[in-house]
């Protein structure tokens, strides 16, 4: 079975968007736009033009960083609207399944709950280092399960899924379930992308996000990366003009500059082993776990007193509650915003001994 014949039948059958033409040179009262803008001449395209209806030269620009070809790609409004559209396109209001791992991003969750799709939860556990246990995922997989969302880096533990794991789970479900590998924080691993799998893979599709290795969060920009066939569903669903000029812009000017984003990765990632080695000199922290992201996870003998004494001096850190209830995640900021949190620490440590 083709993996296209896995999405909504209805979704199967819609074309994209038919939108007004849009070609250089030409009188255009064909899109109902303003002829002039007070913002035009801001930015390289006026402002009183709507966007390119997908931003082609920047899909290229990702295709050609992330190692695919430009229909195996769509650009998205941050990795959140490509989970956001590979639910709507694969998964029937109450009839379709989704296997994860947990604790993982809760965004899985919040899109499978806005489409009425059930989701089944495989337990990982700190004991053994929150490793994805992948015979278990296969085992939670029913008939309806169209989607398997993996985390790699995992959003909050810091694990990676193994490429020989991976392999077997895009095989046990070749052709009745996608496998979605979220590599929001792949930069921080130090290991490649899985995209190359595709070629072998056609139940594969991978998320790659610009809001953290780039520091791009704010412009809200990500990709989906999978077969140019379902791209074309992801492509069909998505709304026309979803990426605004001057997000596109930003994003292209600051693609030219990947030096610098590579430089920042090896800053985040010395800084992650930095704060790993002074933290295990504070005695009231009881286990950090290994991580190949841009945070670490951290367990305190008291994680609440933490959080409130961090909180009194304007420090925020993430404490998840439920399983994670004793554990804080910890985003690692500049050298000096790291200083802050190891000096707010010490300073508990004093009051905790004292
Ligand atoms: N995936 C994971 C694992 C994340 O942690 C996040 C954001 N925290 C996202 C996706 C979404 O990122 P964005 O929408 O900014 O691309």
């Amino acid at each position: 079975m083709s993996i296209v014949e896995l999405a909504r039948p209805e979704i199967q059958a819609l074309r994209p968007y038919s939108a007004a033409e849009q070609v250089d040179d030409t009188v255009r009262l064909n899109a109902n736009e303003a002829p002039e803008s007070s913002d035009a001449g801001r930015f390289r395209r006026p402002l009183n033009r709507y966007p390119e209806v997908r931003p082609t030269r920047l899909q290229r620009e990702l295709a050609a960083r992330f190692g695919c070809a430009q229909d195996e790609l769509l650009v998205t409004r941050g990795s959140s609207e490509a989970i956001d559209l590979i639910i709507r396109t694969f998964c029937r209001a109450g009839v379709d399944n989704i296997v994860t791992h947990a604790p993982s991003f809760s965004m899985y969750r919040h899109y499978a709950d806005v489409q009425g799709a059930s989701v089944t939860e495989v337990q990982t556990r700190g004991e053994q280092d929150f490793r994805i246990d992948v015979d278990a995922l296969l085992a939670a997989c029913g008939s309806t399960t169209r989607l398997i969302f993996v985390c790699s880096p995992n959003n909050p533990t810091g694990t990676t899924l193994p490429v020989a794991d991976l392999e077997k789970l895009l095989r046990g479900r070749s052709e009745s379930s996608v496998v979605v590998v979220d590599e929001a924080y792949i930069e921080f691993a130090g290991v490649p992308s899985v995209a190359h799998m595709l070629e072998r893979h056609s139940n594969l599709l991978v998320l790659r996000t610009l809001s953290k290795a780039l520091g791009f969060a704010g412009a809200r920009c990500g990709a989906v990366i999978g077969p140019a066939a379902v791209v074309s569903m992801l492509n069909a669903v998505q709304a026309p003009y979803a990426l605004a000029t001057p997000v596109v812009e930003c994003v292209e000017d600051a693609l030219g500059n990947a030096e610098a984003a590579a430089a920042s990765v090896d800053r985040i990632v010395d800084e992650r082993e930095r704060l790993r080695r002074r933290f295990s000199d504070f005695e009231v922290i009881t286990r950090v776990w290994p991580s190949a992201a841009n945070f670490l996870l951290v367990r305190f003998k008291d994680a609440g007193a933490v959080m409130r004494h961090c909180e009194s001096r304007k420090i925020l850190l993430r404490h998840f509650g439920g399983d994670l209830g004793d554990c804080i995640r910890i985003s690692i900021g500049s050298p000096g915003e790291n200083d802050r949190l190891l000096q707010a620490l010490e300073a508990f440590a004093e009051k905790a001994s004292g």
